[in-house]
């Protein structure tokens, strides 16, 4: 944890979830966040943000998945950063590597999302994150670099912008890296967010992603400049959601 920030446990829903059990997801969610120190945000599929918006009556902060990165226009089944803001949302994803992988969105193309997102008065939640082959060549931290170059828009620091670290080989697989490499990984995060938005990078928040579960939450939220955690698989069990964010303090 980086002193003085608050963290943020952030849940990822992807395509999961109809009416019915999305907001029973939700009501259970909701009933355990009165008195955690952390602060929740459930990602859920864009069509249940306006219908949870309700249950979480502000104890729960909602956000979307993806947003496109115009404001309006001819983009036949996108949806743009104001309307997930007018459905209820203050935060979106951005940059999942799903998406990464699946669509090729580049690095460029997330910022420019973000931009968006920054000017319908979302918070973007950025994620960034090396392939295993990568990790394997050594190469983690520099691709990882070069991602938050490439990807954060100027008025990111400003806007208190979350930066999520997702290692690619461990979303899904039950599989995360060492303390150690996260540590790492973590602390060069830091230094470049305090480099580029010099004071208000020193307090924007750092997630990590990546099979989190209750078992493992504790060790990880201990490591120094971890602020919080991107959680998929876990976050659509409101008892595991809820343990991880217990382990936030
Ligand atoms: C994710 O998809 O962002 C993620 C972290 O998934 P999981 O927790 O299931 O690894």
């Amino acid at each position: 944890m980086t002193p003085g920030v608050r963290p943020l446990i952030a849940g990822n829903w992807k395509m999961h979830g109809l009416a019915a059990d999305g907001v029973a997801l939700a009501q259970a969610v909701a009933a355990g966040a009165p008195g955690l120190k952390a602060e929740l945000l459930i990602c859920p599929p864009a069509t249940l943000i306006s219908p949870l918006a309700p249950v979480f009556a502000g104890a729960v902060a909602l956000g979307g998945q993806d947003c496109h990165e115009a404001a309006k226009g001819a983009h036949t089944g996108d949806i743009s950063a104001a309307m997930l803001k007018d459905a209820g949302a203050a935060y979106v994803v951005l940059g999942h590597s799903e998406r990464r992988m699946a669509y090729r969105e580049s690095s460029h193309r997330v910022c420019a999302k973000a931009e968006a997102a920054l000017a319908a008065g979302l918070t973007p939640v950025v994620c960034v994150g090396e392939p295993e082959d990568d990790r394997l060549l050594g190469r983690a931290e520099e691709v990882v670099a070069e991602q938050m170059t490439e990807s954060l828009p100027a008025g990111f620091g400003a806007a208190g912008g979350v930066v999520a670290y997702e290692p690619v080989w461990a979303i899904g697989t039950g599989r995360t890296p060492t303390e150690a490499n996260i540590a790492a990984m973590h602390a060069m995060m830091r230094a470049k967010l305090s480099a580029t938005f010099q004071a208000e990078g020193a307090g924007l928040r750092l997630l990590y992603g990546g099979s989190v579960k209750p078992g493992n939450a504790v060790a990880i939220l201990a490591i120094p400049h971890v602020d919080g955690a991107l959680i998929g698989g876990a976050s659509l069990v409101a008892e595991d959601f809820l343990a991880i964010a217990r382990a936030a303090g």
